[in-house]
């Protein structure tokens, strides 16, 4: 980022252009990152530092403020792909941010300015914690959720009702005296800090992207194209006001409570404030209370209650004059950064992190500090020896904000290292990715043991048995580093002193258990072998794929063997031809096998290379059922079977399971409770089969 601390006193209108430019397009970035991609790159503070420095070079060069300058967008428009666009009843508006009460204070006198009242006005004020979640549109006409969107660029949101309508938390339908026919209801999507930590292991464990934050989660939950992934997180909201005033309400504060009759959740914090002591009072109590409330909140939203005086005053450019955010302080300090070295995590994403000169922030020590990305050392010019700019805020890990000039010789730019400091593998980035990552997953200490874990999960070698915390276990006693040594274990067991059996916790019979259930799996299919690998984007339906085009395990490790990503390549051609298949899982095919470590891996463990464990050949379609060769789709509940099950079957008889109702589709399961999927197939006169009927379907012939 650029320098925050620099005077724009003495600045010429050229170094302002060139300084606002600078500026305009970081914050670009930033938004693009923020809002189409999920993905923040910085901080909310040092977002907002970089806005209001724009905005004071604004102040100062007017001739700056341009029509498409930042400061004059509430957000970004609506990411291109996937969803439609809805437009809001009434634009919803950011709103100003004050960064202490003296600015909150003026704020409030400015409108008092406005109004014509004496600047000593104090005019009663509804508080609300101002929840860091995703702000969306309810849609309700004659009590019924109609559509829901988010904010978009706050003229036009993202349809996203099908998932709103998967949150328990929102009625779908209000009730309660004085309900308009149409209603826009706004408010915030958050996700809790525990539901946050549980759906980043679930993320860990599936091997996919680990959200930031709990908004970003929220966000990337919303914004599903499929809503039953939405379903599965469990989202929640607050109203916090309507797009139009409401018959018989007075101030926001009857707003609220009528809000509440309707049925929508309120946040229970949310007080009416009578003197500037009960504000400040709220605004230190919630400072303190915020990191126990188990959700983000990142300051204080003060609204002018008396509704009148809020449709008086009216908007400025892009914020209402009679609402402001008031955000919580972080704490910032300079020091110098004596090295940069990397850290590996459990997915094998390299952060390079900076090496500090202890210094106190905020009464806590603080050593290391995130750098994020190798992209973020090279915009901000970061250099072991500079003296940095230092952020703590909340429980956020420290960040580098940017380098505070000096006159001292800076060292050399920093060099990214090709390999991974924990296990010397090659360190490879993708493109289109920020993310620089270890290419040794299952060599890598730092990767291993989650590897471990998908490894001998349910959908690869399903090894019944063996707990996360065994596993953990064996690796740290270094039993079993590699996918290999499990297939070992028992041959090594005999010499080991003491032998697992006696160990903590086992016994002859479980130490029993778990052999035996490692060696039902020394013969196992293609697909699930793949899958196991736990290779970046070769998911279950992926390694199926790879499976049935290349049916044997020798022809598949031929032909990744001679894969590499030059456009002429025969493998890369026929991989990307098959249906299903991207170049980006070719390029993560490459990329493991590229690797050697990776191939020593495969030689341990495989018996066609020398290893112990059988790598079976795809089976051939199976004929002769009913249903080989038809596609089917599962709606709803089934009772006697598990979907995973139910597909499992399916697909072992030559069906192909899609996921949605279309004209291609031969039959439709319906379980309990199914929606959408059955009367669609309805409509299509696709014949429609109980869990019953289907079972029956599936029995052998004859
Ligand atoms: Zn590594």
């Amino acid at each position: 980022m650029t320098q925050p601390h620099q005077d724009s006193d003495d600045l010429s209108l050229e170094d302002a252009k060139s300084q606002w430019q600078r500026l305009a397009h970081e914050i670009a970035v930033h938004d693009e990152a923020y809002y189409t991609l999920d993905a923040p790159t910085i901080s909310d503070e040092a977002y907002d530092l970089l806005r209001k420095r724009l905005e004071a070079l604004e102040q100062r060069f007017p001739v700056l403020q341009t029509r498409d300058s930042p400061t004059q967008k509430v957000g970004v428009s609506p990411s291109k792909k996937g969803f439609a666009k809805i437009t809001h009843d009434a634009p919803m508006l950011s709103l100003e941010n004050a960064f202490s009460l003296d600015d909150v204070w003026d704020y409030f006198k400015k409108a008092a300015r406005f109004l014509g009242m004496s600047e000593e006005t104090f005019f009663p004020l509804v508080a609300e914690p101002k929840i860091d979640g995703l702000s969306c549109a309810l849609v309700f006409e004659n009590g019924g959720l109609l559509t829901a969107s988010t904010r978009g660029d706050g003229e036009t949101g993202e349809d996203v009702t099908a998932g709103i309508k998967t949150i328990p938390f929102i009625p779908q339908t209000l009730l309660g005296p004085h309900l308009p026919g149409r209603i826009e209801i706004r408010g915030e999507v958050y996700l809790s800090h525990d539901d946050f930590v549980r759906l980043n292991q679930e993320q860990e464990a599936l091997g996919a992207r680990l959200f930031a934050n709990p908004r970003n989660a929220a966000a990337g939950s919303l914004r599903q194209l499929d809503p039953s992934v939405t379903a599965k997180r469990p989202l929640k909201f607050f109203a916090y006001g309507t797009s139009l005033p409401l018959d018989g309400c007075k101030t926001h504060w009857d707003v609220l409570a009528r809000l509440a009759q309707w049925g929508l959740p309120l946040n229970p914090l949310n007080i009416l404030c009578t003197s500037k002591d009960e504000v400040i009072a709220f605004y230190k109590k919630l400072e303190q209370e915020r990191s126990a409330l188990g959700y983000d909140i990142d300051g204080v939203v003060y609204k002018i209650n008396d509704l009148a005086l809020q449709s008086r005053l009216g908007t400025a450019a892009r914020a209402p004059r009679f609402a402001l955010a008031h955000k919580f302080s972080a704490q910032k300090g300079q020091t110098v950064l004596r090295k940069i070295t990397l850290q590996v995590g459990r997915t094998g994403v390299v952060t390079p992190v900076a090496e500090l000169a202890p210094l106190t922030l905020g009464g806590v020590v603080v050593s290391r500090a995130t750098l994020h990305n190798h992209d973020e050392i090279v915009r901000k010019d970061i250099r072991e020896g500079d003296t940095v700019l230092i952020q703590r805020a909340g429980d956020v890990i420290p960040q580098v904000l940017g380098v505070v000039p000096s006159e001292r010789p800076r060292g050399d730019p920093f060099v990214f290292p090709s390999i991974c400091p924990i296990c010397a593998s090659h360190l490879e980035r993708l493109p289109g990715e920020a993310a620089i990552r270890c290419t040794g997953g299952l060599v890598c200490d730092a990767q291993a043991t989650l590897r471990l874990r998908h490894f001998v999960s349910k959908a690869a070698f399903d090894i019944d048995g063996l707990s996360i915390k065994h596993l953990e276990l064996f690796y740290e006693k270094g039993l079993v580093r590699t996918p290999a040594d499990l297939f070992t274990l028992e041959e090594r067991n005999r010499f080991l002193s003491p032998p697992i059996e006696s160990w903590n916790g086992w016994g002859p019979q479980s130490a029993r258990n778990l052999f035996d259930a490692l060696n039902q799996r020394r013969q196992i299919s293609l697909s699930r072998f793949i899958y196991a690998l736990g290779i970046p984007k070769i998911g279950e339906k992926t390694a199926k794929i790879l499976s049935k085009h290349y049916h044997t395990y020798e022809m598949w490790r031929a032909a990744m063997s001679a894969l590499n990503l030059e456009e002429n390549n025969q493998t890369l051609q026929d991989l990307i031809s098959i249906d299903g298949l991207g170049l980006t899982a070719a390029e993560e095919l490459h990329a493991f096998f590229v690797e050697p470590h990776n191939q020593d891996v495969l030689r341990a463990l495989v018996a066609q290379e020398g290893g112990t464990v059988f790598v079976e050949a795809d089976p051939l379609k199976a004929s002769g059922s009913p249903i080989t060769g038809k596609t089917v789709v599962f709606t709803g509940t089934l009772e006697r079977l598990s979907r995973r099950e139910a597909k499992a079957q399916a697909e072992g008889l030559g069906a192909n399971v899609a996921g949605s109702v279309s004209a291609k589709t031969d039959y439709v399961i319906v379980g309990k409770d199914a929606g959408k999927k059955a009367k669609e197939a309805e409509r299509l006169g696709i014949t429609i089969l109980s869990e019953e009927a289907w079972i029956t379907l599936c029995q052998p012939q004859g």
